[in-house]
């Protein structure tokens, strides 16, 4: 009997900074390297060393390319891992664009902090070197050992393009990380891949305490939220993640616009970053489920429409402040706790006829996470700023499984299952689903903190 070891290195009792390791028959296997956000100490552990020595490690697999599941690779390879790095496709792709793009942010840090910058381009461009592809879901990768192959199944997850959970199987065994799960079914993405005969699970809960009530009528709050506001001559502030919320938003703007459901205004799509990551969506079309398939093959250009604006360019960008007319801004970064958004907040919050759309999660400690929590009074750039605008919060956009639908997932593998690891969630969040799933399955459960290792005989 081979023993497995998992070390949860990061993404313990926390939503971000997903980092988890498998030592088996002699190989080291990592799932995700993720950069830590929003936390109070969240510049201290991104800078620790990696406990389990980085030159150590042989294979790491990504699940997907949001940067608290890609953002320290860099620092792995800057730290000494020499071995390869997969992932499906667009994840590779988009990856490299959301690293690139967190050098701001870090070269920011790094000079409040007064210290060395977490890592610098060149790393990026070494760990795209290490980087390999895979064609597709369900398709084995195999690991040969000495002690007979251990084989690593890509799954759809279903939350933002490309991502995937992992099953690893040796000698029998099953073992699963599901990454981040997303909130099926998706305008775009395919649903969620059902997996069986898992062992052990390791399972995300950002919304583990939580239900998306207002799913089905997430079109119509939206649709009502964009129209009042632009009949009060306000404008529309929707902090957007570049990847999958940018292009949800193109969507259903292009689906109201066209069918004149809401006015025809500047939309203004003020992002850089989510401007190259929809252009990415469009090259991996055939990845999208039938639905949005059809509607595409029937000619319509679903992340375009009449009014849209697109400002690469920081001219352009700053253009939009001389557009005094009722408005949309759809721009990063999406929790509000950097990028161009925070110009149009410090500009627009303070105005009781504009509208601050949030739709996604928001960490603790983010100006978003401030906004949603109704803080009458924020800072942006060291100003304070009066928050008069309107509020609205729609769940249902998240791209995450929601409580429910998260015990659910489990369901089906549950009489299989000998134990569920909760990670990739704030405490409440993970234990709360925890004793969910426990008190439906009678499945033993355990919320691991961040450097608890567990071996399974
Ligand atoms: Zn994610």
């Amino acid at each position: 009997m081979s023993t497995w070891k998992i070390t949860f290195a990061g993404g313990a009792q926390m939503p971000t900074g997903s980092n988890f390791l498998v030592e088996l028959a002699g190989k080291k296997i990592l799932i995700d390297c993720g950069l830590v956000q929003g936390e109070k100490y969240s510049i201290p552990l991104n800078r620790e060393e990696f406990a389990y020595g980085a030159g150590t490690v042989d294979f790491l697999f990504i699940t997907h390319a949001h940067l608290d599941h890609v953002g320290r690779i860099p620092k792995l390879v800057r730290d000494g891992f020499k071995g390869k790095i997969i992932s499906t496709a667009p994840t590779r792709e988009m990856a490299e664009l959301i690293m690139l793009d967190s050098m701001g942010i870090l070269a920011k840090e790094a000079k409040h902090e007064n210290a060395s910058q977490l890592y610098e381009e060149k790393d990026v461009f070494d760990a795209m070197k290490l980087w390999d592809t895979i064609i597709e879901y369900q398709k084995s990768y195999t690991i040969e050992t000495e002690n007979g192959a251990i084989s690593v199944t890509p799954h759809d997850a279903g939350h933002i393009l490309g991502s995937t959970m992992y099953v690893i199987e040796y000698q029998g065994k099953k073992v699963a990380f599901t990454g981040d799960l997303g909130n099926t079914p998706s305008p775009l993405m395919n649903d969620t891949d059902g997996i069986a005969n898992i062992d052990y699970l390791i399972m995300e809960s950002v919304y583990g305490d939580r239900n998306h009530k207002d799913k089905d009528k997430r079109i119509e709050i939206f649709k009502e939220a964009v129209t009042s506001t632009i009949k009060k001559g306000g404008t529309v502030l929707i902090p957007a993640f570049s990847i999958e919320r940018t292009q949800e938003m193109l969507l259903a703007f292009n689906e109201l616009v066209e069918s004149k459901q809401i006015p025809e205004v500047p939309v203004y799509l003020d992002s850089p970053l989510g401007i190259n990551i929809t252009s990415i969506y469009k090259k991996y079309e055939s990845w999208f489920n039938d639905d949005i398939k059809k509607i595409i093959k029937s000619g319509d250009d679903i992340f375009n429409f009449k009014g849209l604006i697109k400002t690469p360019a920081p001219d352009d960008s700053k253009a939009i402040n001389h557009d005094n007319r009722p408005k949309v801004i759809i721009a990063g970064s999406g929790m509000s706790n950097g990028g161009r958004i925070l110009h149009h907040e410090a500009r627009y919050l303070p105005d009781p006829n504009s509208t601050i759309i949030i739709a996604g999660y928001q960490s603790v400690g983010t100006l978003g996470r401030r906004i949603v929590e109704k803080e009458k009074e924020v800072y942006i750039h060291g100003e304070k700023v009066k928050v008069n605008a309107r509020l609205v919060n729609i769940h249902g956009f998240s791209a995450h499984k929601d409580s429910d639908h998260l015990v659910e997932f489990v369901g089906q593998m549950a009489p299989h299952l000998k134990k569920v690891f909760v990670v990739l969630g704030e405490p409440k969040s993970a234990y709360f689903l925890g004793q969910k799933i426990h008190e439906e399955y009678q499945v033993p459960v355990v919320i691991p903190e961040k450097g608890d290792i567990v071996e399974i005989e």
